[in-house]
């Protein structure tokens, strides 16, 4: 089966080039230069099929390097099933995700892996890899982590908050981190500081502050910055490649940005959320209506000025990745689990349908180029992340993952609109983006075209990762 995709302007991290491409079974095979008849006088004759991709873009599909499709929390359960949320993210034109595979305190390492593999196989529209949530270090999680990295999964997800659930303190994050570097692989910090935040919790519901805005004023950005920075300053101590998930203070980039320049190994992601949302526009919106709106971190006050900051911070590369902390729970009787106490609101916000949209705005608004558009949301967590060479870039030998994107199109975000999540609501309500998904091939397959789904379910592959590739 070849498919033979001309007319449209090839977008990768370093160039936008009017390129026709040629896919064979499940890989590309060639890029040719319009006209170029060296591989015949007329491919869009003999192609099986044809995709007519003028006045379009053709990117490579998106890698959103951080989901949680089915994850535990709150006494719930996030409400997208890797069925519903690959199928979601397939019509966002992401054709690969990472998902954390979740070790809680007082579980077994390999035995939240192998619940991962369970609930994943044979389910995913979309190709999916792992990665590991160490939430009880000791010494078998230790032994553990070696042996995950022979089995594609090179990266450890840590927590500095969540005190009884996730957390881990400073000497057992000191000594994942010296796993990690010994062996090669990836610590991903959720850094916030914990301890001090659940005193604040605390404090607030003791004076009857019970909602949702109070997730946010008891999490201020001071609890982001400082966790931040002992985890850099940890990572520094060990000599371990660290990746601080979900920023959302510009306090704790400038931390990041000043030792990245320093030359260490510390890498940052964003989310849409924490560039477009706020906690007055929506965290304080009136009633409960707030609890769509609860993640941590958390959405930030527009009062403190982030957004703009975050914005550059990509721009700059001090940011490497926009991912989503795709983490969806329903509002009806999931985030109602914290009416009267906001603590007890389910952490998330779904995202995964919506983010290469969401960046491509931020072209159209002047923020960031076109090839870093790619750039953060596809080839960098490809490299991350060990997946290049496959995924992340359009080149002969990689996985036929291209989205034909429509700059001339429009997408209405919310429920009754653009909306495939298996949520009751849309944190996105409301929002236009000045582009559209128009196909989506996943290894030389179209999964959907013109807003019509033509997946199957399982036709996603499990990933075995790499080593990061940014890393001697
Ligand atoms: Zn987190
Ligand atoms: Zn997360």
């Amino acid at each position: 089966m070849t498919t033979f995709i001309r007319g449209g302007l090839v977008v990768g991290p370093v160039s936008a080039q009017p390129l026709d491409v040629l896919v064979d079974g499940e890989r590309v095979v060639a890029l040719l230069a319009p006209g170029d008849t060296s591989l015949g006088a007329d491919l869009a004759a003999s192609a099986d099929r044809v995709i007519d991709a003028t006045g379009k873009y053709v990117v490579p599909g998106g890698v959103d390097a951080h989901t949680h499709m089915e994850l535990p929390f709150g006494g719930t359960f996030a409400s997208d099933t890797f069925e519903t949320g690959t199928v979601a993210a397939a019509h966002g034109g992401t054709t690969t995700i990472i998902d954390f595979a979740v070790q809680r305190t007082g579980e077994r390492v390999q035995d939240g892996l192998t619940a991962w593999h369970e609930k994943a196989a044979g389910q995913c529209a979309v190709d999916y890899g792992f990665h590991q949530i160490i939430g009880g270090v000791d010494d078998e999680s230790l032994k553990a982590m070696d042996e995950l990295v022979d089995e594609g999964i090179t990266s450890f997800k840590l927590f500095m908050a969540y005190p009884g659930v996730f957390y881990s303190d400073d000497g057992q994050i000191l000594r994942a981190m010296q796993t990690a570097s010994s062996n090669g692989s990836m610590i991903m910090m959720h850094a916030e500081n914990g301890m001090a935040i659940d005193v604040l919790v605390q404090q607030a519901l003791a004076q009857g502050h019970t909602d949702p805005v109070y997730h946010g004023l008891t999490r201020p950005w001071e609890t982001e910055a400082e966790a931040t920075n002992r985890a850099i300053m940890l990572a520094r101590l060990t000599g371990a490649p660290l990746y601080v998930v979900h920023m959302s203070a510009k306090q704790a980039v400038s931390v990041l940005q000043a030792n990245k320049d320093e030359g260490w190994n510390v890498f940052g992601e964003t989310c849409p959320q924490y560039l477009y949302l706020s906690l007055e526009d929506q965290l304080a919106a009136p009633g409960f209506e707030g609890a769509k709106w609860v993640c941590s971190t958390p959405l930030r006050a527009k009062a403190e000025h982030h957004q703009d900051e975050l914005w550059r911070y990509l721009r700059t590369n001090d940011l490497s990745i926009v991912s989503t902390d795709h983490c969806p729970f329903c509002f009806k009787e999931q985030k109602e689990l914290g009416l009267g106490n906001f603590s007890k609101i389910p952490n998330g916000i779904g995202s995964v349908e919506h983010r290469m949209d969401l960046i491509y705005q931020g072209v159209v608004d002047g923020r960031i180029s076109l090839e870093r558009w790619v750039e953060l949301c596809s080839t960098t967590p490809a490299r991350m992340f060990g997946l290049y060479g496959r995924k992340g870039d359009i080149r002969p030998g990689f996985d036929a993952d291209v989205v034909v994107y429509d700059p001339a199109g429009r997408t209405e975000i919310g429920l009754h609109k653009t909306h495939h999540m298996n949520m009751d609501h849309s944190a996105w309500e409301g929002f236009e983006i000045d582009g559209h998904v128009d196909t989506v091939i996943s290894r030389g397959t179209v999964l959907v075209d013109g807003g019509e789904y033509h997946g199957v379910k399982g036709h996603g592959e499990y990933l075995k990762r790499g080593l990061s590739q940014y890393l001697i």
